[in-house]
């Protein structure tokens, strides 16, 4: 595995992640690990399989491509659910192979009905409902019509279940809004039990809702960020440690991305360092190359502000973030040299760069960040 970088994911950190999670969630809740966006850039493949060692099976994806994924990483037997993309070709596929996927149109509906006539296996479907957020579901007035077709064909479809998705459960200024959607959920689902339809679980919350209102849980979460070891907020994070009385974040980072030092050069006091006039070196300097830039997800926004460690010390990036690329100021640490490691998120000694510190030098949310570390990257497992 050639590359200029690595991403090493924790087995241990996981491990304490899902434990704390379990003991807050409870046994009787089944937990769904979301890895959409290539397990937040962890890596489906290694993730999953780390995931399932920790005693989940349920996984959650957005699309067919990367259910595939979770479904050729793992041996085990698991449960995939796919909650939003699906082709109307991939269907048969999902079908065949009791992949779940969400169902919030009438197309993909009646898609999904005619395969199962046609392949004699029924469709296992959860059934997304509108109820807030606008964004995929079926609304009110389509539930009667819904209903109906759900009905008459019981014998292709199997309701494994009715579910929503939050707008925001992450921030105390959307509870009204997050509120009305849980009253909304409640009402929907007893009109299906009422029509006789019973979907076998019901599930709404995602990390946020998990961990902030208890009540959301029902019978599954979907848990995305939280497992990997970042709050969806600060706010859900002040929120937690208040209610459990700690101080401390109980959870883990599990990743680190970590490279190399490519090379080293002095510069003298008065000459530019890099493109153009971006840096200007105000004393003789040793400055150290690190094969990494933009195009790694490195975003060009840390140009003369990014840090990464060293020797275990916090350096800074001087001039501007190139395609492959950082150059770093190195003149305070002695001996620095080509083949030091460097850290770019994670731990060196006494310091930590972490992705909360991105989120404040370049304006990523911590989603995007981690979605956004390239798949090329080796992703390694430690203990
Ligand atoms: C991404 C996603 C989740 C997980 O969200 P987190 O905030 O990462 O826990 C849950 N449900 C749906 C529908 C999602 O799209």
């Amino acid at each position: 595995m050639f590359n200029t970088s690595i991403i090493q994911l924790s087995r241990a950190a996981l491990k304490s992640n899902f434990e704390y999670l379990k003991n807050y969630i409870g046994g009787n809740v089944k937990i769904s690990s979301v890895v959409k966006g290539n397990a937040y850039g962890h890596g489906i493949e290694p993730y999953v399989k780390l995931a399932q060692e920790c005693g989940i099976n349920h996984f959650s994806v957005y699309s067919a491509d990367e259910a595939l994924r979770v479904k050729t990483a793992l041996k085990k037997k698991n449960d995939i659910m796919i909650m939003g993309f699906i082709d109307n070709d991939e269907l048969e596929w999902a079908i065949n192979n009791k992949i779940e996927f969400y169902v919030f149109d009438f197309d993909r509906l009646e898609k999904a009905i005619e395969i199962a006539k046609q392949t004699k296996k029924r469709a296992l479907i959860h059934i997304e409902v509108e109820t807030g957020m606008n964004r995929t579901g079926f609304g009110s007035r389509r539930l009667g019509k819904v209903l109906e077709i759900v009905k008459k064909n019981s014998d292709k479809l199997e309701i494994i279940g009715l579910c929503t998705h939050y707008a925001g459960a992450e921030s105390i200024s959307n509870y009204v809004r997050i509120h009305n959607q849980y009253e909304i959920f409640n009402k929907i689902y007893n009109k299906f039990i009422k029509e006789g339809v019973k979907p076998r679980i019901k599930h709404t919350a995602s990390s946020a809702a998990a961990m902030t209102y208890p009540y959301m849980q029902m019978d599954m979460v979907r848990v995305g960020i939280l497992q990997y070891g970042f709050w969806p907020s600060l706010e859900t994070f002040i929120d937690h440690i208040a209610k459990k009385k700690i101080h401390e974040d109980p959870l883990k980072r599990i990743l680190e991305w970590k490279s190399k030092v490519m090379s080293t050069k002095n510069v003298k006091m008065g000459e530019f360092i890099g493109y153009g006039n971006y840096f200007l070196a105000e004393r003789n300097m040793k400055v150290a190359l690190i094969p990494i830039g933009y195009s790694h997800g490195f975003s060009r926004s840390l140009s003369n502000t990014g840090r990464v460690l060293i020797r275990g010390q916090r350096v800074g990036i001087v001039g501007t973030v190139n395609m492959n690329l950082i150059i770093v100021d190195v003149s305070s640490i002695p001996g620095v040299r080509k083949g030091d490691s460097v850290v770019i998120i994670g731990k060196q000694g006494k310091n930590e760069i972490t992705v909360q510190s991105f989120m404040q030098m370049s304006n990523q949310l911590n989603y995007e960040l981690l979605s956004r570390l390239p798949g090329n990257i080796p992703r390694i497992v430690t203990d």
